[in-house]
């Protein structure tokens, strides 16, 4: 399949024929990739199961982990559950549009196909100017997991989801890069209390302040999630990936250490860091390395963390070596995603 690649220059107010292009294709049970403010979305009618079965196909998305449906209004989100609990509310109202997803009771008329055969749904209303453009123009909501094929890290760049996809599927909205760069917080409200299923853009201290206490929950790898997406391998990197946490000085040295054992065993190695510790880490002179951002800016870790993973495949590394950073605010989730993509080879030191 030729997949066409549009270019939309102004994402303020994005090119009415491209996104009626892509609109007019969802319609037709087609498949479309398009940018939001986490990661960029692989597009189908929610409520054309056979549209959301190419989805699974062209990720290779095993078929009990389910999809979360975009909306671009409250109304078209109360419209897909089953009972709109208070917290769901006020949640919606504090931080939508935006990068959390709530999960509620389903309408029955949801496919069960596109929510894992789960009697729940996840909803989300994203922030992305062209996102709630294309939803606005299909007329319903569009059911999207991240547009990377399954396993690789989410692609957070036109680039990223070019190089998954390309051939796959019919169309790529690209409008460059992604401003959250992780993707949302999923928040379950089905049982007594609100507990985060997966940790993302918003973070459990925000959520704290409107709900009061939230659990975090099916963090542990050994538990089974709730969120079916959370039991998979994900973001996993081709080569072999160490996560170090601890203070900072401890983390350089043993880094260090491990780049002069690496390499005698003549390894590629890629570093992934924080800015403040890239010029003592140069010093062992790693194959690549990449600056996620600075420790005192967790947000700009978020939004560079899975370009950085990338670039260690397309310049196949063998042996990453990562600093870890605080568990706190934005800190959870990006944690979260460097233990997934280093299967969870944590050293602390
Ligand atoms: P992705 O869109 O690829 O980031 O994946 C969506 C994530 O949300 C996966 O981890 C899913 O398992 C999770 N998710 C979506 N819908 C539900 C639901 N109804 N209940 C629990 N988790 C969900
Ligand atoms: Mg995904």
């Amino acid at each position: 399949m030729e997949t066409q690649r549009v270019y939309i220059d102004d994402i303020q107010h994005p090119d009415d024929t491209a996104i009626a292009a892509a609109a007019r294709l969802l319609q037709q049970g087609e498949i479309v990739a398009f940018p939001t403010e986490t990661v960029y979305g692989l597009g189908a009618n929610a409520f054309d199961p056979q549209a959301c079965a190419k989805i699974y196909a062209a990720k290779g998305r095993p078929a009990d982990n389910p999809l979360i449906l975009h909306v671009c209004s409250l109304d078209m989100a109360r419209s897909l559950a089953l009972e709109w609990p208070e917290a769901a509310e006020r949640c919606a109202r504090k931080f939508w549009p935006g990068p959390l997803t709530l999960v509620v009771r389903k309408r029955a008329d949801i496919p069960d196909e596109v929510t894992g055969y789960l009697p729940t749904v996840g909803i989300r209303f994203p922030a992305h100017p062209v996102a709630l453009a294309l939803i606005r123009a299909a007329g319903f909501p569009i059911a999207a997991p991240s547009a990377n094929l399954s396993g690789k890290p989410s692609p957070t760049s036109g680039r990223h989801t070019w190089r998954d996809l390309q051939g796959k599927i019919p169309l790529i909205l690209d409008a460059g890069s992604c401003i959250v760069g992780l993707e949302s917080t999923v928040l379950d409200l089905t049982s007594a209390e609100p507990a985060i299923l997966r940790p993302g853009g918003v973070t459990r201290e925000q959520l704290a302040e409107v709900l009061g206490v939230v659990r975090v929950d099916g963090l542990e790898p050994w538990r089974i999630p709730k969120a079916p997406g959370m039991k998979y391998r994900h973001y996993a990197p081709l080569g072999e990936m160490y996560l170090f946490v601890g203070s900072r000085e401890n983390i350089v040295q043993v880094i260090r250490e491990e780049m002069r054992k690496w390499r005698v065993r003549g390894k590629k190695i890629g570093i992934l860091c924080t800015l403040e510790s890239v010029s003592e880490l140069n010093h062992e002179w790693p194959d690549f390395m990449y600056a996620m951002g600075s420790q005192t800016r967790p947000a700009e870790v978020a939004a560079n963390l899975f370009e950085g993973l990338r670039l260690c495949d397309e310049r196949k590394i063998d042996v990453i070596l990562a600093e870890g950073v605080e568990e706190s605010g934005l800190g959870l989730a990006i944690m979260n995603r460097l233990e997934k993509a280093a299967g969870h080879k944590l050293i602390r030191v």
